[in-house]
């Protein structure tokens, strides 16, 4: 894909996503390599069209691996060269001047990472009967091919060409192997042979079965696009990666019935990017007629943790969503270990989802009084917060969770019974 195309299509979806998600500013507050990672590594699981087109590409080649002959074959082989069909690496190889674009960005699949050639790593050979993977040349035992592993050998053995089936075999349940050298070794090609024979030991062949090709990053052994673009996903972006504790949190947001658009900002908010008075400041965006100050107290700069947990009308939501909830806490130093907690308190899985739930509700509601009050000259009050919390977590909980409804009244009495019907 041209790289101009894929700029461009890139730009869209990014438009899409901040404007058309938050409105006013297009700010990109969350770098595009995370909004692209899976929603359990902390992204929000956006295609990368570059390496969908990558990974798209990738199963052209593992179609050239497999077996069988078919006239689209046949042309590209007839076109670039035979060394193309069964054959997984080909780094050696030079790109074709000549070659069609879709045909360059084939060739130039293996030098996508630098680190390794990953789809020499991704593809390995399962041994059946043998009889169709080269025992020297093909990659089937180790960390490369024998050739390369014992070169020595490889140039004094008689049967270049010869198969893993050909060398392997069978006396009773044991398998042996035959090996033919053009002369008499040394002592010291001797002890090479010795670790050779060690590697073999443990191959053992199925007669019945064909050897085939295993594609390691799905379970199945089978290519799939998808398992293509995770792993490029993975490798190139490996420096965006969570620790293993924050990216659980990040996973479990997403395991509440709130709309997508609220768990999507709670996501952002986990982040500390939303556009808050500090926020804003720090990227050089001055909104000249709002308050520099927190709107739930006097005298603090808003920043997101100020404001969603420490400010004291923060604080006294929590406090009163909690008794609410009928769980009893001390506020944490952060967003993260106060959704550890309400998640941990609650009973079973579907109080748990409720207890997300409103989790999010509160965090959705903190940040409409606050816009609120800012733009509209709306008031920031706990108890009315509370109320807000309480109606659109109610009303949430129809539309979305897997539990009879229940009335109003009900729900802000014992929201944990509601759940638990
Ligand atoms: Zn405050």
């Amino acid at each position: 894909m041209p790289v101009r195309i894929r700029k461009e299509v890139v730009r869209i979806q990014r438009e899409f996503l901040w404007g058309g998600v938050r409105g006013g500013k297009k700010v990109s507050w969350i770098k595009w390599s995370v909004v692209c990672k899976a929603k359990s590594k902390g992204g929000l699981g956006v295609r990368d069209v570059s390496l969908v087109n990558l990974s798209l590409l990738a199963k052209w080649r593992w179609r050239l691996l497999l077996p069988g002959r078919a006239l689209w074959k046949d042309v590209l082989v007839a076109k670039y060269g035979d060394h193309i069909i069964h054959n997984v690496d080909w780094s050696g190889f030079r790109t074709p001047s000549s070659g069609s674009n879709w045909w360059k960005d084939i060739c130039s699949l293996d030098s996508v990472l630098e680190s390794k050639n990953w789809l020499v790593e991704s593809v390995a050979r399962k041994l059946g009967n043998g009889l169709s993977t080269s025992f020297w040349l093909t990659k089937w035992i180790g960390d490369a091919p024998l050739s390369v592993l014992f070169p020595r050998l490889f140039s004094l053995s008689n049967f270049r060409d010869s198969t893993v089936g050909d060398l392997c075999i069978c006396h009773g349940d044991a398998w042996t192997w035959s090996f033919s050298w053009r002369r008499a070794l040394f002592q010291w090609e001797e002890a090479l042979v010795v670790l050779l024979r060690e590697l073999l030991a443990p191959v053992t062949l199925s007669l019945e079965v064909e050897d085939k090709w295993s594609w390691v990053p799905d379970p199945d052994g089978v290519f799939s696009v998808k398992s293509a673009y995770n792993l490029l996903v993975e490798e190139l972006w490996i420096e965006d990666d969570l620790d293993e504790d924050v990216a659980v949190i990040f996973d479990h947001i997403w395991e509440s019935p709130a709309p997508s658009k609220v768990i999507a900002f709670s996501w952002q908010l986990l982040y500390d990017r939303i556009p808050t008075r500090s926020n804003l400041d720090v990227r050089g965006i001055f909104v000249s007629d709002a308050p520099w100050e927190c709107v739930g107290c006097v005298g603090r700069v808003e920043t997101s943790i100020h404001l969603f947990l420490h400010c004291p009308s923060a604080m006294m939501v929590w406090y009163d969503i909690f008794r609410w909830l009928g769980v009893v806490i001390v506020i944490p130093h952060s967003l993260f270990s106060l959704f550890e907690v309400l998640r941990g308190s609650a009973r079973n899985a579907k109080v748990r989802q409720g207890f997300l739930l409103i989790w999010h509700a509160t965090l959705w509601s903190i940040w409409k009084a606050r816009n609120s009050s800012i733009f509209a000259n709306g008031s920031f009050s706990p108890k009315e917060i509370v109320d807000e919390i309480k109606e659109v977590s109610w009303k949430w909980s129809l539309d979305r969770l897997k539990v009879a409804p229940s009335l109003f009244y009900e729900w802000t009495w014992d929201p944990g019974e509601c759940l638990l019907r």
